[in-house]
């Protein structure tokens, strides 16, 4: 089999996939996505993984299986920090040990570097890390990585759609609400009522990170400030007519941030909101039913 490096389509990959794609082309290695999350994905991931992970690792394990038969490396990056002062949960700082153990994998078929914070020297041996295995040289790593964080830096606008009946804000991780699997019934019906919605990634990430340090003190995990600060952001957005927030059983963070934002935030708000947990079972209709039940609330406040 030729050198070609698997990525598995899920969890940080909705956060920093455009920019590994981009250095993975600018040092010239093949790559191969596993694709967008289907049923049987999920079904295989959560036949992988222990009961008690949340479903976007057992999601994670079954991209991570799609890849095997056709690659000769899986990329699994170690990020236990990006940001200052804030860290990620254990299972992402754990990730390549979870995909190691869980596949058995020998340890020239795992590209995991070690990302602990933004430093040169952290960025340097991360690159070292990505080209040894691949028998790429330093230098085309290094220039490979500066073209790619050029290109990546840019803040997205704010998007909205004019014509739009309302506006609805879904928070929540990215590998959750980005993943078609997950949110495309909810997208759909809204999109059915001519509403227009709106998520964190729509925010230009400087503003979330300023809401977000009303938080500092409280917060301990960085995906968890994320979602604060799209939160609190989005809590203040007159056009926005009611907040969703989607989140995994078995997210640790979650179970307390979702607390701790509903009392904080979202009840002295006069935005109508609902939080959603998913499962691997969640189904289709009963999702439906409560986003109607919520829409259909969202409706009466407009009117009164
Ligand atoms: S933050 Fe929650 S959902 Fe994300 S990987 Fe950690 S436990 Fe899973």
């Amino acid at each position: 089999m030729g050198v070609k490096v698997g990525i598995p389509q899920a969890l940080l990959f909705h956060e920093f996939g455009g920019f590994w794609l981009d250095f993975f082309q600018n040092i010239g290695v093949p790559v191969a996505l596993s694709g967008m999350t289907n049923k049987q994905i999920l079904d295989r991931g959560t036949s992988l993984a222990i009961d008690e992970s949340c479903v976007p690792l057992k999601v994670y394990l079954g991209h991570v299986d799609s890849l095997l038969a056709t690659c000769s490396h899986i990329f699994v990056p170690r990020v236990t920090q990006y940001y200052p002062d804030n860290h990620l949960c254990a299972k992402l700082a754990g990730l390549p040990d979870i995909v190691q153990n869980t596949f058995r994998l020998a340890g020239k078929e795992l590209i995991s570097p070690n990302i602990e914070n933004k430093s040169p020297t952290t960025m340097l041996k991360a690159v070292h890390a990505i080209c040894q295995p691949l028998g790429v040289s330093a230098l085309t790593g290094h220039r490979a990585y500066h073209q790619a964080l050029k290109r990546w830096k840019g803040d997205i606008p704010i998007k909205s759609d004019q014509s739009a009946k309302a506006r609805i804000a879904v928070i929540g991780h990215s590998y959750i609400i980005k993943d078609v699997f997950f949110n495309n019934d909810i997208e759909n019906f809204f999109k059915s009522q001519s509403v227009d919605i709106t998520t964190p990634s729509d925010i230009p990430s400087k503003r979330i990170y300023e809401e977000a340090k009303a938080f500092t003190q409280d917060i301990y995990w960085q995906l968890s400030m994320k979602i604060a600060g799209a939160t609190r952001y989005f809590c203040q957005q007159t056009d926005i007519s009611g907040v969703i927030m989607v989140s995994s059983f078995g997210c640790g963070p979650d179970s307390l941030v979702n607390e701790y934002l509903e009392h904080h935030i979202l009840r002295q708000s006069d935005k109508p909101y609902m939080v959603i947990n998913i499962d691997e079972h969640t189904g289709n209709a009963g999702l439906i039913t409560r986003v109607e039940a919520f829409w259909d609330m969202v409706i009466r406040r407009l009117n009164t």
